[in-house]
């Protein structure tokens, strides 16, 4: 257990009512995929102008899925950014296409469409983008780009669930939009996920991709035509997601205020003067799945390890979110080398994720804000 005045990352919120749903899953006779589940994926249709959306076992699941239903694998080429969780490329070599690395726009740490176009090829597919932090890509670019193109497009969107662009959900719009709902997410299934098709056709593949490829008729009629694999979500973890589901507004206006309090009080502190990165300042689309800063490495004596363990020592915890994918080792020996990607590779090295979720009180802003600016001023170059 940590010290009681220890400030998590994260923590997600469950009602009493959300406990008790389970309890009541649980007594019930039935607890894997049934009529939870059914309910969770109405619900989440609802939220995303009814498209058909199904749900999975993960956020991963869902994209490898999305990849397969495309028709995407060996010999194609998909293009994605290099500052994402590793799940994003690794579902694009488990397929066997090739993930194609663009440079991120460092302002909003998501990949640069500005870059995309030099990037497609004969083999390009697809793509991939990540909405960091959930700030979302620019959605009028990317379809632009992907309908001139004729590539699909695959958003993981498994931290902007709740974000928008232009007033509508994500989710509501484009191609194949995919969720994931684990505990650090804004809305949580314990673990699972959500994937957003374009037709019935679409959702009928998703759900043998699911389960074995299997398909059922009548009460003893089953065909099994495609390999699927084991990716249902249980109806325990849908009854989890269903009680989220109503508290997603409040979830997303308290993390705001959050940030602009981060924003505000950052400011007050110098942030700026002393070279510390912050997020951009967007309260319309945003769902503020976290609060990143850019720690000034040339202006540190020491790493952002070092700055890590001493928030720790204050009781203030922090993440990485992420290193940059191509200088993993898989990566690497796939072909990619250091100064690929030279914005990935600083955020990689610098990108810190601060406390943000809906329970966090309003003093723990100023905490944080005062013992990172402390440790930075403590650990500054002559
Ligand atoms: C969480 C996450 C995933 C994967 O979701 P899981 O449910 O953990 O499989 C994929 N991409 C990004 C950007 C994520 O943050």
């Amino acid at each position: 257990m940590s010290a009681p005045n220890h400030i998590p990352l994260t923590r997600p919120t469950l009602d009493d009512a959300t406990i008790q749903g389970v309890v009541e899953v649980l007594r019930s006779g039935w607890i894997t995929s049934g009529p939870q589940v059914k309910a969770f994926e109405a619900a989440l249709s609802a939220h995303c102008g009814g498209r058909p959306v199904r749900a999975f076992n993960s956020g991963t699941c869902t994209m490898e899925i999305a990849l397969r239903i495309a028709g995407i694998g060996p010999g194609h080429e998909v293009i994605t950014t290099p500052l994402t969780w590793v799940a994003t490329s690794n579902v694009i070599l488990a397929v066997g296409a090739r993930p194609v690395f663009v440079d991120l726009d460092p302002a909003t740490r998501n990949l640069d469409l500005g870059r995309v176009e030099a990037a497609i090829t004969s083999a390009t597919r697809a793509i991939m983008p990540v909405d960091l932090a959930g700030l979302p890509v620019d959605r009028d670019r990317l379809h632009a780009l992907a309908k001139k193109h004729q590539l699909r497009v695959i958003e993981d969107a498994a931290q902007s669930f709740g974000s928008t662009w232009q007033g509508k959900p994500i989710g509501a719009f484009g191609d194949f939009v995919s969720f994931s709902f684990h505990p650090n997410k804004n809305i949580t299934a314990i673990e699972g996920g959500a994937l957003v098709l374009n037709d019935e056709p679409e959702a009928k593949l998703a759900e043998q991709y699911r389960l074995q490829g299997v398909v059922r008729t009548g009460l003893d009629g089953m065909e099994c035509e495609i390999v699927g694999g084991k990716f249902n979500l249980t109806d325990v973890a849908a009854r989890v997601g269903l009680g989220q589901l109503p508290h997603l507004v409040e979830f997303t206006e308290r993390r705001r205020v959050l940030a602009r309090a981060y924003l505000a009080k950052f400011e007050a502190a110098g942030a700026s003067r002393l070279g510390l990165g912050l997020p951009l300042p967007n309260f319309t689309d945003a769902n503020w799945h976290m609060f990143q800063v850019m720690l000034p490495e040339e202006r540190l004596t020491v790493k952002r390890a070092a700055i890590m363990e001493q928030l720790q020592a204050s009781g203030i915890g922090s993440g990485v979110h992420y290193p940059a994918i191509h200088l993993f080792k898989l990566y690497r020996k796939l072909g990619w080398k250091d100064g690929d990607f030279p914005h990935a590779e600083y955020a990689g090295r610098n990108i810190l994720t601060l406390p943000l979720f809906p329970t966090m009180a309003d003093a723990d802003v100023p905490r944080v804000v005062d013992a990172l600016m402390g440790i930075i001023r403590q650990n500054l170059k002559p």
